[in-house]
């Protein structure tokens, strides 16, 4: 299979051991449900597509479709196997899905932008549904592009369907929590992890790579909590002040200048630079494949909390385990975004209006629960194993208990 899905089967292997695995609960866990691909055609471009589907055990698929440059087949399963552990983990009652478009729609016309969105719909409608597989933003996509999808959708099905795709603008069938919600998470995560160690918040240096809509918004909430954030970057470049950035400044100029990069007061640095800077929280909050071998033995932050998905490769949890960094993985730490998906679906779906006061505070129970249960994990094996292993350990087993109770395997 393609390379960038190897760290999946890798990750699953070293499970097989821990857990006891057989070899059919190991190609279960592996096997992708539903393969969707094709070209879009745009104004005589093709841009190559994917929706899929994972494992749809516990209910329907669910995740992300991200508009970028180096999306591809393998990216897309390993997105989609990673949104069925994270699903599971979080207790909701969705299998995994993912979707992608390979395209900059960075400097694109919205126009443009639209018919890509149009077109994916029209391309992959029959795979897509309230109950059969629900998308929602991921990179470069937003609540603009759920608005023109879900259009399209019900152009085509000729009824209304909110709930065949979340993270819609409020007018749609959203939900106004949903837009700062995986941040949310994120931070609430943080905040279990500083308590469970014994940290002081006040004490604490932050460094955070990435500066979209998770980056963005948790360096936010963690500046107005007492953190100190030294360094930030975008996909052009970063910014380090190691007497602490002021933030509002850094995101008016993001705003203005379309990078953080272009602040003045402090030092320039790359974003691998940032990686390697010596702080208490390193956020990782761009891509995949940010921590690798490459760089793992030159990691210098004490934890590392995973906001995008598969920001660190199997490889180099081996090195930052080696060298007791504590890393919290991306299927507990950004599990906030899909939690209140599923708010904003189970809404959509009943016709019922819910408290939004009410839901934050569900997110915030549902979160810490996923927290105590994972460190349970990891305490009771002894802290032998780490977090990402102790996560999955939760997250498989809801799902092979699912396929059991089905009769797949
Ligand atoms: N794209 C987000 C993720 O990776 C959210 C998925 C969703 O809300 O369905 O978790």
């Amino acid at each position: 299979m393609e390379d960038v899905f190897l760290a999946a089967e890798a990750r699953i292997k070293s499970l097989q051991r821990v857990m006891n695995l057989t070899d059919r609960e190991v190609d279960r866990l592996l096997s992708s449900e539903k393969i969707s691909h094709t070209e879009l055609e745009v104004e005589g471009e093709k841009i190559p597509a994917w929706r899929i589907i994972h494992n749809n055990a516990l209910g329907p698929g669910k995740g992300g479709i991200r508009f970028h440059p180096d999306v591809s087949e393998g990216e897309v399963r390993s997105l989609a196997f990673w949104m069925a552990l994270k699903n599971s983990l979080a207790g909701l009652p969705y299998g995994g899905g993912k979707g992608g478009a390979k395209f900059n729609p960075k400097g694109r016309s919205p126009e443009f932008i639209q018919k890509v969105s149009r077109a994916y719909v029209k391309a992959f409608h029959q795979v897509l549904g309230p109950d059969k597989d629900v998308p929602a933003p991921d990179v470069y996509t937003n609540p603009q592009v759920m608005a023109w999808m879900l259009d399209e959708y019900e152009k085509i099905i000729g009824q209304h369907q909110p709930a065949m795709i979340t993270g819609k603008p409020i007018e749609l069938g959203g939900l106004a929590l949903r837009s700062d919600s995986t941040a949310r998470g994120g931070f609430i995560i943080a905040n279990e992890l500083i308590n469970a160690m014994n940290e002081n918040k006040t004490e604490l240096t932050v460094a955070i790579q990435g500066f979209g809509n998770a980056g963005a918004h948790i360096a936010r909430m963690l500046d107005q909590d007492g953190l100190k954030i030294i360094a930030v970057s975008d996909s052009r470049g970063g910014i380090m002040n190691e007497n602490g950035l002021d933030l509002a400044e850094v995101s008016e100029t993001k705003e203005r200048e379309g990078t953080v990069a272009a602040y003045t007061k402090g030092n320039k640095i790359s974003n691998e630079e940032l990686l390697e800077l010596k702080t208490d929280i390193l956020f990782l909050a761009a891509l995949e494949n940010q921590i690798t071998k490459e760089n793992a033995d030159r990691i210098q932050a004490r934890y590392i909390i995973e906001l995008a998905n598969g920001p660190v490769s199997p490889e180099a949890d081996e090195v930052l385990w080696s060298k007791k960094i504590m890393v919290v993985p991306d299927i507990l730490a950004n599990s906030g975004g899909v939690i209140v998906s599923y708010f904003e679906w189970a809404q959509n779906k009943v016709g019922n209006l819910l408290d939004e006061a009410y839901l934050e505070r569900k997110l915030e129970e549902m979160m810490k629960l996923s927290w105590s249960r994972v460190l349970d994990v990891f305490e009771k094996k002894d802290r032998a194993i780490d977090l990402r292993t102790s996560a999955y350990v939760l997250a498989v087993e809801r799902i092979l208990s699912a396929e059991r109770l089905r009769g797949n395997i």
